[in-house]
């Protein structure tokens, strides 16, 4: 223990072993990244499979999941803004890079530079790539069709038309022509099927040249779906693609946060604040480290939420064999645990609780905050103290 009364006798490097003092902690199993990758690429059959890692690897580092994904062997990679495709280039050197936001005038040199692909959605953004290109010479671009989503991309009818424009300059063509499905998440909506057939409409269209459709629930469609390049994101860190049926993959993110007071409270005494929850039993509570500050949002509270009225229960964290409730409003650097049931001994001050990960799904912890395992993976926030497990550790 370092000497407090005398700061002069702390050591510094004594205190500096974050991990296992940290007050809340995210482990990524960069394992379990690639073999979900290689999944995918296995159920893509004979599509190639590229990794998106936009938001920062959905949150978990595109450092060090850029880095592995490239040595599993994707060679296509999806960022969602041109800094990102920059940060990616180091850790991907040949890799192709999309750009899916497209670029804007005083971007250009950024993609020369480092050869990004930007990803094109619009008529201006076309011309203004084709000046681009008509002055600094050839480089690659991506198009981006609407088949039904009303999110980017050209009309049907606008990408057909280019396509078979035959005053656009021969050298100007794309290398992928894209889209995306709105309810690749319900297998059995109907869009699938009518953007599955207009997006047919765009590959005649484009003959020749790679056509990609599926994002990680598109592949679980079929191989119509599958074109010539997936784009799976959500499935590779480990999250649910498609609603309703059992998620086949393996769970990347872990996150735990530290137990720093377990108190005793009587039975008809009410917990943080607003005291909207009222024991029913003499109770025993673990505070522990992490709130909506650190994504674990307020949503997610065990009671005194507007969710609450409409929604079951708030989230469970997980400790020494048991699931334990929020109760409770989370504030934002503390959330309060009923471990009633855990027996006395078998947890103290400064144990870890899983608040999602092996024991506790991610997806099940989103659905408690009415929401998806994409957003919470992405809100994380950067007060976890992180440790990568990679693949020969
Ligand atoms: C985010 C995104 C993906 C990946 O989607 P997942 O559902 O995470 O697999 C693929 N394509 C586009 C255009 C996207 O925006």
């Amino acid at each position: 223990m370092p000497d407090t009364a005398n700061p002069d006798s702390i050591d510094l490097d004594e205190l500096i072993d974050e991990f296992d003092t940290a007050p809340a902690r995210l482990t990524i199993d960069l394992g379990a990244l690639a073999d979900n990758w290689r999944e995918m690429a296995r159920s893509s059959g004979s599509a190639r499979t590229a990794a998106v890692v936009k938001a920062d690897a959905y949150g978990l580092g595109l450092e060090d999941c850029g880095t592995v994904l490239y040595k599993a062997g994707a060679r296509d990679f999806f960022v969602a803004v041109v800094q990102e495709g920059v940060t990616l280039r180091t850790y991907a050197p040949d890799a192709r890079i999309y750009v899916l936001s497209g670029v804007w005038p005083g971007q250009e040199a950024l993609f020369y530079e480092h050869g990004l692909v930007p990803v094109l959605a619009s008529e201006e953004q076309l011309a203004f790539w084709m000046s681009v290109t008509a002055e600094h010479g050839d480089h690659p671009c991506a198009l981006q069709i609407d088949t039904g989503f009303n999110r980017l991309g050209l009309g049907l009818d606008e990408a057909i038309a280019f396509a078979d424009d035959v005053s656009r300059p021969a050298s100007f063509s794309p290398v992928l022509v894209l889209s995306h499905l709105q309810s690749g998440d319900t297998p059995n909506s109907p869009a699938n099927e009518q953007q599955l057939q207009a997006f047919r409409r765009v590959a005649e269209a484009f003959e020749g040249i790679e056509c990609s459709l599926s994002a990680s629930a598109g592949i679980f469609l079929g191989p119509d779906y599958h074109f010539d390049l997936t784009r799976p994101g959500i499935a590779v860190y480990g999250g649910e693609a498609v609603n309703g049926v059992p998620n086949p993959m393996k769970p990347v993110a872990t996150a735990e946060a530290r137990i720093i007071q377990i108190r005793d409270a009587k039975q008809g005494e009410t917990v943080s604040y607003g005291g909207t929850h009222r024991l029913t039993r003499d109770s025993r509570l673990a505070i522990v480290s992490a709130g909506y500050a650190d994504g674990y949002m307020r949503a997610l509270s065990g009671s005194g939420v507007p969710l609450r009225q409409t929604q079951g229960e708030g989230a469970f964290g997980f400790i020494a064999g048991h699931k334990v409730p929020v109760v409770g409003r989370i504030t934002m650097d503390l959330t309060i645990f009923d471990v009633t049931d855990v027996p006395q001994n078998a947890i103290a001050a400064g144990d870890y609780i899983e608040l999602f990960g092996h024991n506790i799904p991610l997806d099940d912890v989103a659905r408690a905050g009415g929401t998806i395992g994409y957003e919470l993976l992405t809100s994380l926030g950067l007060r976890y103290e992180r440790r990568y497990i990679y693949p020969d550790d």
